[in-house]
C-alpha cells in the first residue's frame, strides 16, 4: 500500500526523475525558504500589512466620525455624503460607509435601514462580534454634544486576500516564490560547476583505487557525460605535469588526449564505445607529450561500462604504452630500408661488374672470354634450327702507321668509332667482339653467305665514308678496314675452324689491296654452291 502511494505521489515521481544535482538544488532552496520564513517570524523581514493598516484605518474612522458629528446638526444627508466622498477620495481602500442613528441600532431595530449608506455596504461590512471593530470593519460613535447620536460603520478593502490569486500577489509569497525560482536556478548552476571540481575519487573506495594503481596500463574511467571519474597512477605518469588533475574534467576537453583524435567529439573512441556499446581499439594512437616532452605512442581501448539493466554507465579507457616498441620498430624499418638500398646497390654493382668483366673497356664490345661463352649459346640455338653460323672478321687498314702519325690516343678514338659503326651493322641477336688490337669479329646466325657478304659490305662502306668524319680530324688519312666472311651450317663446322676460315678470307682482302670484303670459299662457283645451302 505504502509503495503504491509512493508510486502515485507526484513529489516522489519528481524526485525519482530528478538528477542528484536537481535534488540537491531543491533541498538548498527549501532550506533557504525556511530560513527566510524564520527570519520573517523573528525579525519581521516582510512588512506586516495588518499592523501597518490598523492605525491608519482607525485614524480615518475617528476623523470621519468627528467630521460627521460636526455637520449633523443640519441633518443634511447631502452634506454628510460629501464629507464621506471626500474621505473615500483620500482613502481609496474605504469601500463603504453607513450611518446609523442610535434608535436604529437599539435592540429590535436590527433590520432597519441605515440613516445613510454609501458604497456596497452589504459586501464590505462584516458586523464585528462583541461590537469590537476589526481591521476591515470599524465602527465609531457619532457624538452630539455629550449624547451619542449614532454610529458610523466603515467597510474597508480586506487586508488579507481571500482568493489564491490574491495570495499569490502578496509580497511574502511573491518574495518566497521568486527567491525559490531564482535561488533554485542559481544553486543548480553553481552546484553543477562546483561538483565538476570535486574529487570524485573520494567516492571510489580506497582499495579499488589501490588495485587500479597496481596496473601497469594507464586507466581512466569516465561517466556517460564524458567527465573523468578516476585516473590511475600509471595514467598520471603518462600525463604532462600541467594536466595531471583530470578528475571532473570532460575527456573531450583534455588536449593531451584529443591532440590526434580530430575535431569531432562524437567520433572519439569513448563516445563511439558508449554509443555502439562495444570495445573500440585504436592501435596507433599518438597522445600528447609526457612530462619529459616525449610524444607517447599508445594502444587505446575504450570499454563501455554496462549495468545489470543494460544501461551504459560510463567507459573505461586503457592506455598501453608502446612508445619503446614503436621506436624499436621504426629503427628496424630504417635498418631494413637501408639493407634493401644496399642490396639494390650491390645488385647494381654486380651487374656493372659483370658488364665490365664481359666487355672491352675501350670499345664496349664483348671481350674474347664472354664472346666464346655467348657463342656457345648461339651455336646451340643455330644447331636446334639447323642454321648457318657466320663470322665476319674485320681489321683496320694500316693502323700502325695511323698510330705513328696521329698518336695512340687518336688511334684509340678510331677504335671506338670502328666499334660504333660495326655495332650499327649488327642485329640485337648478333655478337660483336674485339678480338685484340684493331681486330674485330661479328657472329651471325641464320644468314646465307650472300646476305652476310652484303652486310659486311655495308659496314665497310660506312667505315670508309663516315669514320674519318666522325673523328673530326680533316688532316687524318682515310680510315678503312678489310673484311673476311665465312659461313657454314653449324652442324658441319667447329667455331674455331670457321674463325680460321674467316681469318683466311680477311688475309685475302689484305693481300688483294685492303678496304674490301672477301668471302670463303673464294671461288664464285663455290660461293653460289654454298649459297644454295639452307640457312
Ligand atoms: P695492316 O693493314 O696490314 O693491318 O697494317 P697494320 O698496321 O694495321 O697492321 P699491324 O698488325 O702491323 O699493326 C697493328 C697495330 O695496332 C699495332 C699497334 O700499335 C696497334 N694497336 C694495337 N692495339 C692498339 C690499341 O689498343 N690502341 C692503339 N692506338 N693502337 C693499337
Ligand atoms: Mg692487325
Ligand atoms: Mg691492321
Amino acid at each position: 500500500m505504502k509503495s503504491f502511494l509512493r508510486s502515485i505521489n507526484p513529489f516522489s515521481l519528481l524526485a525519482r526523475r530528478m538528477s542528484p544535482l536537481g535534488r540537491l538544488a531543491v533541498g538548498l532552496v527549501s532550506l533557504t525558504v525556511c530560513l527566510l520564513l524564520m527570519l520573517d517570524f523573528t525579525l519581521g523581514l516582510f512588512p506586516d500589512r495588518v499592523a501597518q493598516a490598523k492605525p491608519l484605518r482607525q485614524a480615518v474612522a475617528q476623523g470621519l466620525g468627528a467630521q460627521v458629528a460636526l455637520v449633523l446638526p443640519s441633518e443634511s444627508k447631502t452634506l454628510v455624503s460629501d464629507v464621506i466622498t471626500q474621505a473615500q477620495l483620500r482613502t481609496p481602500e474605504l469601500r463603504s460607509v453607513a450611518i446609523r442613528t442610535l434608535a436604529s441600532q437599539s435592540a429590535g431595530a436590527g433590520n432597519m435601514p441605515p440613516w445613510l449608506e454609501i458604497g456596497d455596504h452589504a459586501k464590505y461590512w462584516e458586523a464585528p462580534a462583541n461590537d469590537r471593530s476589526t481591521i476591515n470593519s470599524i465602527r465609531v460613535p457619532i457624538m452630539a454634544g455629550a449624547q451619542q447620536w449614532g454610529v458610523v460603520e466603515l467597510g474597508f478593502e480586506p487586508v488579507t486576500p481571500k482568493t489564491l490569486f490574491g495570495w499569490l500577489k502578496e509580497p511574502v509569497i511573491l518574495g518566497i516564490l521568486s527567491m525559490g525560482t531564482l535561488g533554485g536556478l542559481a544553486f543548480y548552476l553553481y552546484l553543477r560547476r562546483a561538483l565538476q571540481f570535486l574529487d570524485p575519487t573520494n567516492a571510489v573506495p580506497e582499495r579499488v583505487r589501490a588495485a587500479f594503481d597496481t596496473l601497469s596500463e594507464g586507466l581512466m574511467v569516465i561517466d556517460t557525460k564524458g567527465l573523468v571519474v578516476l585516473v590511475n597512477e600509471a595514467m598520471r605518469n603518462l600525463l604532462p605535469a600541467n594536466q595531471k588533475h583530470l578528475n571532473g574534467r570532460g575527456a573531450a576537453s583534455i588536449p593531451w588526449l584529443t591532440e590526434s583524435l580530430g575535431a569531432d567529439p562524437a567520433l572519439y573512441p569513448w563516445s563511439r564505445a558508449m554509443r555502439e556499446n562495444r570495445v573500440i581499439t585504436l592501435e596507433a594512437f599518438v597522445a600528447g607529450a609526457d612530462s619529459k616532452g616525449q610524444k607517447r605512442h599508445l594502444v587505446l581501448k575504450a570499454n563501455p561500462i554496462v549495468d545489470n539493466r543494460e544501461q551504459t554507465r560510463g567507459c573505461i579507457l586503457t592506455f598501453d604504452d608502446v612508445t619503446q616498441l614503436q621506436q624499436v620498430n621504426e629503427k628496424l624499418k630504417a635498418t631494413l630500408k637501408a639493407l634493401e638500398t644496399s642490396k639494390a646497390e650491390v645488385q647494381n654493382k654486380a651487374v656493372e661488374l659483370q658488364r665490365l668483366a664481359s666487355r672491352d673497356p675501350l670499345t664496349g664490345c664483348l671481350n674474347r672470354r664472354s664472346f666464346f661463352e655467348a657463342l656457345d649459346v648461339m651455336r646451340k640455338a643455330a644447331g636446334d634450327k639447323q642454321q648457318n653460323l657466320t663470322f665476319v672478321m674485320c681489321d683496320v687498314d694500316h693502323f700502325k702507321s695511323f698510330n705513328d702519325r696521329f698518336g695512340h690516343a687518336v688511334g684509340d678514338q678510331v677504335l671506338q668509332i670502328m666499334a660504333k659503326l660495326l655495332q650499327e651493322g649488327c642485329r640485337e641477336s648478333d655478337l660483336l667482339v674485339r678480338m685484340g688490337g684493331e681486330e674485330f669479329c661479328i657472329a651471325f646466325r641464320g644468314m646465307s653467305l650472300v646476305q652476310a657478304r652484303e652486310r659486311a659490305e655495308r659496314i665497310r662502306q660506312s667505315i670508309e665514308t663516315r669514320a674519318c668524319v666522325m673523328l673530326g680530324n680533316p688532316q687524318a688519312q682515310r680510315i678503312t678496314a678489310s673484311f673476311g666472311v665465312a659461313t657454314l651450317p653449324v652442324a658441319t663446322v667447329e667455331p674455331k675452324q670457321l674463325l680460321e676460315l674467316a681469318d683466311q678470307a680477311l688475309y685475302a682482302s689484305k693481300r688483294g689491296g685492303r678496304n674490301r670484303v672477301t668471302t670463303w670459299p673464294f671461288a664464285q662457283e663455290q660461293e653460289e654452291e654454298f649459297d644454295a645451302m639452307p640457312v
